[in-house]
């Protein structure tokens, strides 16, 4: 929704006196960037115009030095396209067919209407951080805080940014110039460079790791411990797993190591799961109610995984702890925007009301796999496109959670070949279309899973789908 930039009602009045349909098949033909400007008019913010204008030369010129010809009208109307382009709104949404319900590209998890609600509610005024009861200053984030104590059963928590920097901003708070004790086969990556090891580096923690990338025991925390210890750190491993010739203590085990050597446990959890997993044929993942349940002095766990709200960290545990970490110097830095506050806020009270169903990432997660058939063979009927068909297909839950866990799903196969088309150029037509689609490539056709298609985004999606399979060329 740019502002579109108006064709200059009589072109022929501009000093370019060019007819538009003219063919230009050297460089010193060229229209000037003055003369393109007074033709497209004045629409669109100047500078804009201008920057659209010297890309659609440019773009000419290069195409006219190759050997090409270019005309005068499709470099005016590229002009348009680059400009209109240049003043849409962003991000624009788009249609996401890949069955990765929580797609980091595309923004992890799709928000309850409750929470997108809360946050056009929150964009005004708000009594973000005043008491409407006594007129008082108040905390920005403890009615959120609060909130998730109740629901996973904690002392205290705080609401930063989002994991990583809860992260960061507890190894600083609880363990700063003092050891945090790391399996070896927990030292990982979790994704976009964050690596515990530079975490705990820059959060001036010291690093000491025990054990072997495939085994660590209970006694090697023990071993390690010293006057210098603050924590036992134990991460969850996201994005891999590892089987086999494996141990790795339980939660329990590294509780009571820890008590028996007067340091804390920390307990970076990943994803945040607040529900049992295992109801939708999933493997178990760790809950947070149960890592408070086994002792854990803080855990700490994102806001857009699993729990399905905005980008946040979640940090909830014992309150000298919880304390300490609202009350670090650096706590401001990580502090929460009042958008996310009431986004989260809303999210969290879907799971105190007991109605999860609300959440879209929970809702993808449990479509039974008879109603995703049902909704791609409405999809192939309603398309009959020539060599579309339906294939078994798994969708993923993405976003470092529960890896290696696959849903079954139905998928809508398209044979770009029976189109004309290659996989690629089919796919980068549903990425043009008005809304963008984006599938999967696989075994060189485009797979769309209904999975992570939201209701209302079906006729778009069909519209989508007959508009690039159409389209010439
Ligand atoms: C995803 C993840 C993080 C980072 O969380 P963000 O909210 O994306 O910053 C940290 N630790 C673990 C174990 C994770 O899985």
């Amino acid at each position: 929704m740019g502002k579109s930039v108006e064709a200059a009602t009589d072109p022929t009045q501009s000093d370019g006196a060019a007819s538009e349909a003219e063919e230009i098949g050297d460089v010193r033909s060229l229209p000037s960037v003055s003369q393109l400007l007074a033709e497209l008019g004045d629409a669109t913010p100047q500078a804009v115009l201008v920057g659209a204008v010297r890309k659609a030369l440019d773009d000419a010129r290069r195409t006219v030095i190759a050997g090409g010809k270019v005309g005068r009208r499709a470099i005016l109307d590229a002009a348009r396209a680059a400009a209109t382009d240049a003043t849409s709104p962003w991000p624009r949404a788009v249609i996401n067919a890949t069955g990765v319900v929580l797609h980091t590209n595309l923004g992890r998890a799709v928000l309850s209407d409750d929470a997108r609600a809360a946050m056009l509610e929150a964009a005004a005024y708000s009594d973000l951080e005043f008491d409407l009861g006594t007129g008082a200053r108040g905390s920005r984030d403890s009615h959120t805080a609060e909130l998730l104590t109740r629901i996973v059963g904690a002392e205290a928590a705080a609401v930063v940014n989002n994991n990583a920097g809860a992260l960061a901003l507890a190894l600083a708070a609880l363990a700063r110039d003092r050891g945090v004790i790391v399996s070896r086969g927990q030292a990982v990556e979790i994704g976009g460079r964050l690596r515990i090891p530079d975490v705990m580096t820059q959060s001036g923690a010291v690093l000491r790791e025990v054990g072997t990338t495939n085994r660590t025991y209970a006694s090697d925390y023990a071993d390690a411990c010293n006057e210098r210890t603050a924590l036992l750190l134990r991460v969850h491993l996201s994005n891999f797993q590892m089987s086999g010739f494996v141990a790795q203590p339980s939660l329990e085990e590294m509780v009571e190591v820890a008590a028996a050597h007067g340091v804390a446990v920390l307990d970076d959890l990943g994803s945040g799961c607040l529900v049992d997993t295992e109801t939708w044929g999933l493997r178990h993942e760790p809950t947070v109610q149960e890592s408070v349940r086994s002792g854990a002095d803080v855990v700490l766990f994102s806001g857009d995984k699993l729990l399905g709200g905005p980008q946040a960290g979640l940090i909830v545990g014992r309150s000298r702890y919880i304390q300490a970490i609202r009350r670090h110097p650096l706590a401001r830095a990580f502090r929460c925007d009042k958008v996310t506050l009431a986004a989260m806020h809303a999210t969290l009270l879907h799971y105190l009301c007991g109605e999860v169903e609300q959440i879209p990432t929970l809702r993808m997660l449990a479509l039974p796999a008879a109603e995703i058939e049902a909704r791609a063979a409405g999809w192939l009927r309603s398309l009959s496109l020539t060599g579309a068909r339906l294939r078994p297909a798994s969708s993923a839950v993405g976003g470092g959670s529960l890896p290696g866990s696959e849903l079954s799903s139905t998928a809508l196969v398209l044979r770009p070949e029976a189109l004309n088309l290659t996989a690629d150029s089919l796919a980068a037509r549903l990425r043009a279309g008005r809304p963008p689609v984006v599938g999967r490539i696989e075994d060189g056709e485009l797979w769309l899973d209904p999975r992570t298609v939201l209701p209302e985004q079906e006729e778009p999606l069909l519209h989508a789908v007959r508009a690039a399979a159409q389209a010439d060329g």
